[in-house]
């Protein structure tokens, strides 16, 4: 299988060695038979040819099996007309990338980490407000005179029910609770349909409950009383910053996996941004992108009917958490001293250690 890298900006290139060095080490232990092939994007690209993300690029996405992509620092880039194309945005409504998948839990003795708090975030990924992907043609921000700006959010009854049919199935194999989350009252046509289509999938799924929230009063809910959520379906802008608030509830941006997944394709992508504050520093926390490449591996051994890809994106995902349950072993946003390389290291380390128990019990 194929896997293409694309680094990013800022801090991409250090947290991606990173994931990549988890990723590599799985591939031995589990044999796994993944190659991966690394191009640039972003600024390094824009510098070299132009534009940050040349044609081939997309291309080369959508022929690999799954692709990790690094935080991109679009508010750098020059204006589209001149190279500076939006990349995880064009990549995503490229491969149709319809599903974005955001989960949030805390862990044992973080520091800020909210108990009970154990949520899985699924975000519509195409329409909404997002105007630089919204429309078929065109923006969906535009400018009918000089001092008057719109913005139009856009949903349709397609992407609702796909994305609802995500959440379901998710919930199925969680703790069976969908928590569907808009503000209809105000937004009654948009949001209208968003959970019109949310009660048609909800019939197809008895052994699953659902309620409605409003996005105000969720933002609340999810900090006062968290174990009341499972599932989150949301929509796409609502849902980018909810899913902000909930890891960072979990002890800090630095945790953001996320899976952008549609029918064909997947890309793990990290929630969080290129955080160029502390590029080059050797201090970003990896273990969001880390993560999002376990997620990534699930995906596509639930594609592929392969149990070790599963087992695999299982095993980095205790291995991540055994890293942190150790104080001494966290990068500075969650209170501990280890740098971005160490860190990986350190996931690698425990990697091996598991799959070497498991060698020895088998
Ligand atoms: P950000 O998420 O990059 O940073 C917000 C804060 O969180 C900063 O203080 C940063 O240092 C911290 N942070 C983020 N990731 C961290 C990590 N892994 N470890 C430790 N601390 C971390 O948000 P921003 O500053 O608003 O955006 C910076 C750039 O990222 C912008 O150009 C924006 O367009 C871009 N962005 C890219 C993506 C993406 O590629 N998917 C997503 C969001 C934002």
């Amino acid at each position: 299988m194929n896997l293409l890298v694309l680094p990013g900006d800022d801090i991409g290139p250090e947290i991606t060695a990173a994931a990549l060095g988890v990723l590599e080490r799985a591939n031995a232990v589990y044999s796994l038979g993944l190659d991966f092939v690394q191009r640039e994007v972003g600024v390094a690209s824009f510098q070299r040819i132009g534009t940050t993300l040349p044609e081939t690029i997309v291309e080369e996405a959508l022929a690999a099996d799954a692709v990790v992509l690094g935080p991109c620092g679009m508010t750098e880039y020059a204006p589209r007309e001149q190279g500076g194309v939006n990349v995880p945005g064009t990549i995503r409504k490229r491969l149709d990338l319809y599903a974005n998948i955001r989960p949030a839990r805390s862990r044992p003795g973080l520091p800020r980490a909210l108990p009970k708090l154990d949520c899985l975030i699924v975000r519509e990924n195409t329409e909404g407000f997002y105007s630089d992907r919204n429309m078929f043609l065109g923006s969906g921000e535009f400018m009918p005179t000089e001092d008057v700006a719109l913005s139009v959010r856009k949903i349709t009854a397609k992407a609702s029910k796909r994305i609802a049919q995500v959440a379901f199935e998710y919930a199925s194999r969680r703790r069976r609770n969908v928590t569907a989350v808009g503000k209809r009252h105000v937004l009654q046509l948009s949001d209208g349909i968003f959970i019109t289509q949310t009660e048609g999938v909800a019939a197809g799924f008895p052994n699953v409950t659902w309620r409605e929230m409003d996005i105000d009063a969720m933002a609340a809910d999810l900090y006062t009383r968290p174990e009341r959520h499972d599932v989150i379906l949301i929509t796409n802008m609502f849902g980018d910053v909810l899913s902000n608030l909930a890891v960072a509830m979990s002890g800090s941006l630095g945790l953001a996996a996320a899976l952008n997944a549609g029918e064909k394709h997947a890309v793990a992508n990290a929630g969080h941004g290129s955080a160029p504050d502390i590029a080059g520093k050797d201090i970003a926390n990896p273990t969001g992108l880390i993560l999002s490449c376990g997620m990534l591996l699930d995906w596509l051994g639930n594609r592929h009917g392969r149990a070790d890809l599963c087992d695999a994106g299982r095993a980095i995902e205790a291995a991540v958490d055994a890293v942190l349950a150790n104080p001494a072993q966290r990068t500075s946003d969650l209170g501990g001293g280890t740098g971005t390389r160490a860190f990986g290291a350190a996931v690698v380390t425990h990697l091996e250690k598991s799959a070497n128990r498991i060698a020895h019990t088998a």
